[in-house]
């Protein structure tokens, strides 16, 4: 992390000619289990990982923001009194939406001071590890130290998601920026998506010989558009069909009732998201129980119900699991909101290269891009470096 911090502060110098006031850092997120339930009011399992985000920040004694990132040609500018969703587009939607978003939850944007932003990321974007949350955390916990707001975590996750719906416009849930901001070392965070409340629950992956293999497609998604809304909108048709507030209030047991109600594809959406709940709880059961080994089953289950019950898989996605799975991973699945970006696959670390040569010759024989594949370990979320 050192590189990276020395980086973006003489980045920071290099672009606004004077140093920064500190630097602050968020990481991004891989989901170990509970896809497409944070909307549904359920419960998810992510981690923070061991890539960054990263922000450079200098104070102004004007009302002025600027941002610039190593991600992009141009420095957007913007009076804060000014800020409004409509006005921010592209990358700078990001940090700039969490400017006016906590404006939202109660920062005099007429009276704090401006703030120069600069930005360097490890996090890969669009391989569905949350850079967007990282980004977002990194400038909260940035702007919430800098104009002394004090803002708990929970709220400044909020605020990300906030930033994200509203400014971007992209309908996502609360997960990825409660990872960002919540994670600690070797936990992952179990998250009610309803009532906010987390838990972290040790993962001890290390300990039991075991490493989190991440399987980059190369396969670029787009949360603001297309199937992500869809499915979004076929869990609330669901839920209004089964006169629920949300999905969380079906369970397991309810399925055959629903299954009457509803049309075959909304069916299996809602399938989806109700056994996904099922195999967060089970899965955080697993870890305090028994360890890590024994989760590999939910994993697994979890892939199929995505590719087949909620369809938003595609085939570099089942490709990347079956070979894991067919190489000694202990379990697998695609992670994230789907359509592209990466999967995890738990794997013995001594298993980790034959793993990564089975899934690099099954991408070419099938005349896939070649992907990338990483491990990740669970790191402690954002915060001031
Ligand atoms: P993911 O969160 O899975 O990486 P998203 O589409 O949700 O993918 O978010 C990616 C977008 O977030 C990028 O296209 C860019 O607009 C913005 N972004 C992420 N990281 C950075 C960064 N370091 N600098 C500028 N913009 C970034
Ligand atoms: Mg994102």
């Amino acid at each position: 992390m050192s590189d990276i911090r020395d980086e973006v502060a003489a980045g920071f110098e290099e672009i606004y000619g004077s140093s920064p006031l500190g630097v602050w850092s968020a990481p991004g997120r891989v989901n170990l289990i509970g896809e497409h339930t944070d909307y549904n009011q359920g419960f998810v399992l992510p981690f923070a990982i061991n890539r960054r985000t990263v922000v450079a920040l200098g104070a102004r004694d004007d009302g002025i923001v600027r941002v610039a990132s190593a991600f992009a040609d141009e420095v957007a500018e913007i009076a804060l009194a000014d800020l409004t969703p409509d006005r921010l587009r592209d990358w700078s939607a990001y940090p700039l939406g969490v400017a006016w978003a906590l404006g939202q939850f109660g920062a005099d944007l007429g009276a704090v001071p401006g703030v120069d932003l600069y930005i360097e990321s490890t996090v890969p974007v669009g391989a569905g590890l949350s850079s967007s949350a990282a980004i977002e955390s990194a400038v909260a916990v940035a702007l919430d130290e800098v104009w002394r707001l004090g803002l708990p975590r929970e709220t400044l996750a909020r605020v990300g998601q906030l930033a994200e719906n509203k400014a971007v416009g992209a309908p996502t849930g609360i997960m990825d920026q409660s990872a960002s901001l919540l994670g600690r070392h070797d936990h992952a965070v179990f998250l009610d998506c309803r009532s906010l409340e987390s838990e972290l629950v040790e993962l001890g992956f290390a300990a039991a010989g075991l490493e989190l293999l991440v399987i980059d497609t190369g396969v670029s998604h787009d949360h603001a558009t297309g199937g992500y809304a869809a499915r979004r909108a076929s869990c609330e048709k669901g839920a209004a069909l089964l006169g629920v507030p949300a999905l969380r209030d079906v369970t397991v047991d309810d399925l055959p009732r629903a299954r009457a109600v509803l049309d075959d594809e909304t069916f299996r959406r809602v399938r989806h998201i109700v056994t996904e709940n099922q195999r967060v709880l089970d899965t955080v059961r697993a870890l305090r129980t028994d360890g890590p080994l024994a989760i590999g089953e939910y994993l697994d289950a979890s892939h199929v119900s995505m590719r087949d019950d909620f369809e938003i898989s595609v085939p570099e996605l089942d490709l990347a699991v079956e070979t894991a799975q067919a190489n000694g991973a202990i379990g697998a699945r695609m992670t994230g909101g789907g359509f592209g970006g990466a999967a995890i696959a738990l794997v013995p670390s001594e298993g980790i290269s034959r793993i990564q040569v089975a899934i690099d010759g099954a991408f070419a024989e099938h005349g896939f891009g070649q992907p990338t594949t990483f491990t990740v370990t669970a790191s402690d979320g954002a915060g001031r470096d």
